[in-house]
This record gives structure tokens, C-alpha cells and sequence, in this order.
């Protein structure tokens, strides 16, 4: 699945392409993703030149003065920006048609969900649509510290796993990212949030921050893949400590990685490692 480090990723992949361009024409080739794809897509989108490309949490909104395309690539969701006359798949479910750079040939944005659990929705001018309001802070921006993570989970019972998955407290922080960097903050994943000192939330936000940079960071050599056709853009793997790792020695400790279910989702743990 996608992963906030993903979606940056394709956000810097595709944004070179797509700001300052116009979209000539939109085709879809069904009337619903996970939800029903509004008319505004067809009926206002096209005509209107991209005037940034922003990602909030998981969704990627290409902003227009008449409006914004939310997009949400769901589980197995990819966009690519390719030569228009590619004949698309039984899984390439949108193209947007884009006018020439000065110079270079037209192409398309061209969106392709096998499962189809992505989206593409329509925001206003002027409004947030209603899927990002009450979305807590990117974690990489200043407003997200670890200060903030304990002054909201004061009195919290939840596992402070949860507790930094909910995106009302952070955005974008998966399953994974969640396990990673509680081990690497030292912090037991089941422990109530509100049990968790001040000092130890600074070192979380901090492992938050860290983790999630690299893995942006190790995305960036993945960027001209959003320029080819031949499958998928290579999302890219972490090197684990613990997420998947049931059984196998802790690489600081030795101990062998636990895991149990936290609110459905895995969790692994070093029993040692993280108090
Ligand atoms: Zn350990």
C-alpha cells in the first residue's frame, strides 16, 4: 500500500510535468473508484491549467483556480505521466490529456488501480473537502512535535500505537512507520499513550520525523519510473527492525521480535529494546 513516503514520492515525480500545464481533456473509463467520480472532473477539470500539485496526508490535490482533483491512490493505486498514445489497460481507469511544454510532445496523467480502493474527488474553490478536515499536522512540518503528541495524550488509555496512527494526533504515520519508530524510540507499542513521559514523545516525533525523511529521501531515486510504462513505479522497502520480523533476533539485542494485533493492524516489538 502506499504510504505517505510513496505518495511525496509521486508527488515530486509528477509535479515537474504537470505545473503550468493545461488540462486538455479528462477520459474515464469508469464512473467510480471507491467512490463515484464527481462530474466536476469532467465537466470543469478540463480547460484548467495545474497551478501546484500539494500532498495532505495521503491525497494529492491538483489545485486549479476553478477547483482542485483530490486523488487517493487506496492500496494499489499509481500515477504515471506517459505519451498519450499508449493503449491503456483493463486497470488504467483515468488519463488526463495534457497541452505540449513548449517544445515536447503531449502526455498524459494516467491512473491505474487494479483494486480500485483509490479516489478521485472534487474540492471547490475555497473549501476543504470533507475527507481533510480534522486531519492533525504533517509530520514533517514544524507543527507536529513531540509537545504536541503529549499535551493530546494526557488521560489517553488507547495504545500509544494508536494514538500516533490516529490522524487527528499526526497524518500519514502507517503501520509500519507506527512500529518503526517506536522501537526506535525505545517505546512499548501496547503502553497507554498517556503513560508516556514528555521526553519520550520528543524522541518519538523526532524518530517520526527521521524515518519517514529517509524513506522520502531513498524514494527520490525512484523518479523517472513515474515516466515508464512498462509496470509500476518502484515503491520502495524500509530495511526493518521490526515490522515483519515475528521470531527473528532484535538487531540491537538479540531477543527474538514479538508480535501481537493492536486495533486490528500487526504490531512487532522488541520486548527488551522497548519499555
Ligand atoms: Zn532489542
Amino acid at each position: 500500500m502506499p504510504e505517505l513516503p510513496e505518495v511525496e514520492t509521486t508527488r515530486r515525480g509528477i509535479a515537474p510535468h504537470l505545473i503550468g500545464r493545461r488540462i486538455v481533456s479528462v477520459t474515464l473509463r469508469r464512473a467510480d473508484l471507491r467512490w463515484p467520480i464527481p462530474r466536476e472532473i469532467t465537466e470543469v477539470l478540463p480547460g484548467q491549467r495545474i497551478d501546484d500539485i500539494e500532498r495532505r496526508a495521503k491525497y494529492l490535490l491538483l489545485h486549479t483556480t476553478a477547483g482542485s482533483a483530490l486523488l487517493h491512490l487506496g492500496m494499489t493505486g499509481v500515477l504515471r505521466v506517459l505519451p498519450p498514445d499508449i493503449a491503456p489497460g483493463v486497470h488504467d481507469h483515468v488519463d488526463m490529456l495534457l497541452e505540449p511544454a513548449p517544445g515536447e510532445r503531449e502526455r498524459i496523467l494516467r491512473f491505474t488501480d487494479p483494486r480500485r480502493f483509490g479516489s478521485l474527488l472534487w474540492q471547490a474553490p475555497g473549501t476543504t473537502h470533507e475527507l481533510l478536515a480534522g486531519l492533525g499536522p504533517e509530520p514533517l512540518t514544524d507543527a507536529f512535535d513531540g509537545d504536541l503528541l503529549w499535551r493530546r495524550s494526557r488521560g489517553r488509555k488507547a495504545a500509544v500505537k494508536l494514538f500516533l496512527m490516529d490522524n487527528a494526533n499526526v497524518v500519514g504515520v502507517g503501520n509500519i512507520y507506527a512500529s518503526e519508530a517506536l522501537f526506535a524510540a525505545g517505546i512499548d507499542p501496547r503502553r497507554a499513550a498517556g503513560t508516556v513521559s514528555r521526553a519520550r514523545y520528543l524522541r518519538l516525533a523526532a524518530e517520526v520525523k527521521r524515518i519517514l525523511a529517509w524513506a522520502i529521501e531513498r524514494g527520490g531515486t525512484t523518479l523517472r519510473d513515474f515516466l515508464n510504462p512498462d509496470g509500476a513505479p518502484g515503491y520502495f522497502f524500509l530495511e526493518l527492525n521490526v515490522y515483519g520480523r515475528e521470531g527473528e533476533s532484535c538487531k540491537v539485542c538479540g531477543t527474538p521480535i514479538r508480535q501481537t494485533v493492536i486495533g486490528q493492524r500487526s504490531t512487532f516489538w522488541c520486548p527488551h529494546c522497548q519499555k
